[in-house]
């Protein structure tokens, strides 16, 4: 069996006998390691039955669920390569998706077949399925009696395993192509840096159509043999509830700040966890100060992408520093450059570039974009910046895309946020910039009171105004009751963009 990502996760888990997996706020069930493989083989045997060859594109949309990991591990076992869809799109999203990445199957839950039959055959799918995510746990239709498969369809590192669609964030998203070997490194490493063991008990309330969710949460906890809890939903309640039985968490900035809602959040209910993980997008120093001073725990930050998998973590052991996303993994160089790829003077802000067994192959039929993201001596340009301290931990600055430049100055959006965040009765705030005839952009700001905070924009510019040079001046603010998100809670400085540009 050298099917190199299953190979990894099954060899880790299967012979943990006590080790199972659970689904909470689901149905209820507990499922065994070997459920869970043998169900991962069937699945492959229907595959493999129907004809899905080494290279197949396996698209999926269905709910998170025992089934749907089954049938992840399923695809990787017939050699085929995994393409999980955001279960929140919309027949036309799933079209384009289909379109763009010629699956030989799909497969959703059985309440959409009506609808996206037709969506996915004139996308030129062959074979359409359903999977019941609480249900039995077959793929319907698919070849009754296929055996299952036994002996995994070999692979190797360099083989694609995933393709994983980018946030959108920035523009459309983009096909990210995943091989074995970025996988398996990537949830070695952390399984390791994070020091995972088949003692641990995994929360899980993320999606499992992103890295986060998948690559890193459940290939992780796989790796180790642990066992996972699965919530299908965020229920900061439930959540808590659940912090008695388990020992870690990994979760986006806004499972912690509604976790801080809860008055039961103590370092009582905390004691049994040992770690609480925090990813996607930046957490607010206000957040993870809250957190420590409530729970007792530093909440660790890291940061990766579609892309890379994971980047930097702060250390498990070492100093975590609330604020920045940590070092570079083991393994992985990281380095600040400009446009043109010289280094970056040190203690400045510069372009994020990454290089490592984590990067991936390059964007699925965008040849033009990868050469252009992807240096010919492979280091990889994520499009964030970043400034690194005395002690090589990296703080995220922005987006290079999101980055503000007016009058010819380089303007960081996340300078002028810290700023407004700490005036009292302010809970967040986003920078953009928007045209200026005079100077290309100028500076406007969008801000969330604290309930019933009497803060107004004036207050807000008198505030900054003594710490910010002028030119960082904003020159709109306007309050608003919360920040356009996306699902994994990242600002769509995009839509604040169209939102707050005047009309011509
Ligand atoms: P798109 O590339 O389609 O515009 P996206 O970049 O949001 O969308 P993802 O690959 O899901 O898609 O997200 C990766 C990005 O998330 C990183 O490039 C970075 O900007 C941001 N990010 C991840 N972790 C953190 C973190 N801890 N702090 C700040 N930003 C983070
Ligand atoms: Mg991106």
């Amino acid at each position: 069996d050298d099917n190199h990502l299953a190979h990894a996760l099954r060899a880790a888990s299967v012979g943990q006998e006590g080790a199972t997996f659970s689904t909470n706020a689901l149905n209820g069930a507990v499922t065994t390691y070997g459920e869970l493989w043998s169900q991962a083989e069937a699945m492959a045997g229907a595959l493999v039955g129907l004809g899905v060859q080494t290279g197949d594109r396996v698209a999926v949309q269905i709910e998170k669920s025992i089934n749907g990991l089954a049938c992840y591990l399923g695809t990787l076992l017939a050699g085929a390569i995994h393409l999980p869809l955001n279960t929140g799109y919309p027949a036309a999203e799933v079209s384009y998706f289909l379109n763009d990445a010629a699956p030989r199957v799909f497969i959703c839950d059985p309440a959409k077949l009506d609808t996206l039959t037709s969506v996915a055959t004139e996308a030129g799918v062959t074979h359409v399925l359903t999977l019941d995510a609480d249900g039995a746990g077959t793929l319907t239709d698919a070849a009754d009696d296929a055996t299952p498969l036994a002996q995994a369809v070999a692979r190797g590192a360099d083989d694609l395993a995933a393709f994983l669609y980018t946030s959108g964030t920035t523009g459309r998203s983009k096909g990210a192509m995943l091989t074995h070997g970025n996988l398996a490194s990537n949830a070695d490493t952390l399984r390791d840096h994070w020091q995972f063991t088949a003692d641990d008990v995994l929360i899980h309330a993320l999606p499992v159509f992103h890295t986060h969710g998948l690559f890193v949460a459940i290939n992780v906890t796989l790796l180790a043999g642990g066992a996972i809890i699965l919530h299908r939903n965020f229920d900061a309640a439930a959540i808590l509830k659940d912090f008695s039985r388990a020992t870690a968490l990994m979760g986006v900035p806004t499972f912690y700040t509604r976790l801080l809602d809860q008055p039961g959040l103590t370092t009582e209910a905390c004691a049994g966890m040992r770690l609480f993980v925090s990813g996607s997008a930046p957490m607010l120093l206000d957040t993870h100060l809250k957190w420590r001073d409530r729970t007792g725990h530093t909440v660790l930050e890291r940061y990766g992408m579609t892309e890379t998998c994971m980047n930097t973590s702060n250390p498990y052991d070492g100093e975590r520093k609330p604020g920045t996303v940590g070092l570079p993994l083991p393994g992985v160089s990281l380095r600040l450059a400009g446009a043109d790829g010289a280094p970056t003077p040190p203690g400045e802000p510069g372009g994020i570039e990454v290089k490592g067994p984590n990067l991936f192959k390059g964007y699925w039929q965008m040849p033009e974009k990868t050469a252009q993201d992807m240096r010919p001596d492979g280091w990889f340009i994520t499009g964030d910046i970043g400034q690194i301290d005395a002690d090589g931990y990296v703080t995220i600055v922005g987006r290079s895309k999101d980055l503000i430049i007016s009058g010819g100055y380089n303007i960081y959006p996340k300078e002028i946020e810290a700023l407004i965040d700490d005036i009292d009765g302010v809970t967040e705030s986003a920078a953009f910039g928007l045209p200026d005839a005079d100077f290309g952009e100028s500076v406007a700001v969008a801000v969330v009171l604290d309930r019933g905070a009497e803060v107004t924009a004036d207050t807000i510019k008198d505030a900054i105004a003594p710490q910010l040079a002028r030119y960082k001046h904003p020159r709109a603010v306007h309050i608003v009751d919360a920040l356009p998100r996306n699902t994994m809670g990242k600002v769509q400085k995009n839509q604040l963009r169209q939102t707050f540009t005047p009309e011509a």
